[in-house]
């Protein structure tokens, strides 16, 4: 019925805490059911995993259960503006599989690893390019889980108040094994760059947000400078593809973020030929710029945290974080030696903890080898992005405390708890991480 593929020694090779006490492999959805109805068999908390690349301790273990969702691995159907999968489909694949047909989901991730389950219930922001779409979990129209009592359910978005809960809930009010997400036809992207000093990019700010298109920073406190990217759908599509195959080789290689990189030093600012040349536009389809982790996140050497700021408030926000940054450096010797990158995200409030639930907001993301220095960095930053109004993640934001989550979600965070108490009285589905974070 199920598979048991291992016994955990302790803290796993990320070095994510966790030490479940099963793992298993369910092969069907009565599976699931099963494993949930059974609390002798299957010690508590029972924690869905995904994919397992979260930043943070999410997924859990506390002597419990690890339900590992790769085995739902299948894409079930395609039909109009609709995809029907199984929560252990990777993006990746699902986003590959919609192309050949000439779609594409309404937002696409840099990350191909991610699983459905986790976009379906954990917080993935990405650049937006318009109100109510601007974290993966909004693509999501319906979803089909296994209530902490073992029973089968099906939320759809004709019930707007469940799904916003569910869309945040990280495996604590069921185990999804179905998701259905929105697509839409195929259209290509065109990709700018410009770059900027802070003061430039002060001054200009409201044309930078008022302009269309998607935002992606890369931010280099320590060279003053500021790369804004926008994404613009590109309905005409000028550029012939060859063109846009030797423009892209060059950007992916020298403009975006740099993955899996070993630099020791600061990654140096894109060059000049190339962000000239990126200048005037490259374009290309987004499933063209997801990338493959290694097959364990930890190999990817490569880590971050993320916080998300009103936008009505960033220019003097980073401005701060760059003082912040030089003084940190100046006082502990310490700097992040990856560049720092964030996403403009719009107003979006299909998921309770939503990084733009208040408004539009622009997420900070410094970035790490995870060299001596980076866990008392992110001490400090966390409590310099909560002391401003910061919004964290639980998935994306390492080290938090429970007053960076009480502060953020007020109201909100009351309203699940509850909410949680209520249909999960037994704790079948919750583990230390999030018990002392949401109480
Ligand atoms: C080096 C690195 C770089 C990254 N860069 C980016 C980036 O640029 N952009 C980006 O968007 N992401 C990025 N990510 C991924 C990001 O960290 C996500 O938080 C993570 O990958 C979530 O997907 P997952 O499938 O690994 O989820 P997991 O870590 O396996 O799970 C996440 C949460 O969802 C819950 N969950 C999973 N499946 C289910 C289910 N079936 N039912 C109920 N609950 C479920 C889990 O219990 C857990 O609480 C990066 C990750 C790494 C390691």
């Amino acid at each position: 019925m199920v598979s048991k593929v291992d016994r955990s020694p302790g803290a796993d090779s990320s070095g994510v805490f966790r030490r479940p006490r099963i793992i298993l492999r369910p092969k069907k959805v009565e599976d699931i059911s099963t494993i949930l109805q059974n609390i002798k068999s299957y010690p508590s908390p029972v924690r869905p995993l995904g994919a397992d690349y979260s930043q943070a301790r999410c997924v859990g273990g506390d002597g419990g259960t690890t339900l590992d969702t790769q085995p739902f691995n299948k894409i079930l159907e395609i039909e109009g503006n609709l995809v029907r999968a199984q929560s252990g489909v990777r993006v990746g694949d699902l986003v590959r599989t919609l192309a050949e047909r000439g779609l594409e989901l309404p937002l696409t991730p840099e990350i191909a690893n991610i699983s459905l389950g986790a976009v379906a219930t954990a917080s993935l922001p990405q650049p937006s390019l318009q109100d109510g779409l601007a974290q993966m979990s909004s693509c999501v129209a319906a979803m089909k889980i296994i209530t902490p009592q073992g029973k089968a359910m099906t939320v759809t978005d004709r019930e707007p108040d469940l799904m916003r809960v569910l869309r945040s809930s990280y495996g604590l009010l069921g185990v999804v094994h179905e998701v259905v997400l929105k697509v839409r036809d195929i259209v290509p992207v065109k990709i700018d760059y410009q770059s900027f000093s802070l003061k430039e990019f002060g001054a200009r700010f409201s044309s930078i947000v008022n302009a269309p298109g998607a935002l992606r920073l890369q931010i280099f406190p320590f060279n003053d400078r500021i790369t804004v990217e926008r994404r613009i759908l590109d309905v005409e599509a000028s550029t012939s593809r060859s063109g846009i195959w030797q423009i892209r080789n060059s950007v992916l290689k020298n403009v975006l973020p740099v993955f899996g990189s070993s630099v020791g030093g600061m990654l140096a600012v894109p060059a000049h030929a190339t962000l000239n040349r990126a200048a005037r536009g490259v374009v290309m389809y987004a499933h063209e710029w997801m990338r493959e982790l290694p097959r364990e996140a930890w190999k990817a050497r490569f880590t971050y945290s993320l916080w998300s700021f009103a936008q009505t408030e960033f220019p003097r926000l980073l401005s701060e974080y760059f003082a912040f940054c030089h003084a940190y450096h100046k006082q502990h010797r310490y700097r992040c030696n990856i560049v720092h990158t964030s996403s403009r995200l719009h107003r979006d409030r299909n998921s309770l903890f939503s990084l733009s639930y208040d408004g539009p907001a622009f997420t900070i993301e410094p970035s790490s080898v995870g060299d001596k220095g980076w866990d008392d960095f992110l001490i400090d930053f966390n409590e310099f992005a909560s002391q401003r109004g910061g919004v964290p993640t639980f998935n994306q934001t390492r080290a938090l405390q429970p007053g960076h989550v009480s502060k953020a979600f007020g109201e909100r965070l009351k309203l699940f708890r509850s909410l949680r108490k209520r249909t999960d009285p037994l704790n079948r589905l919750q583990h230390s991480y999030f018990s002392h974070l949401m109480g």
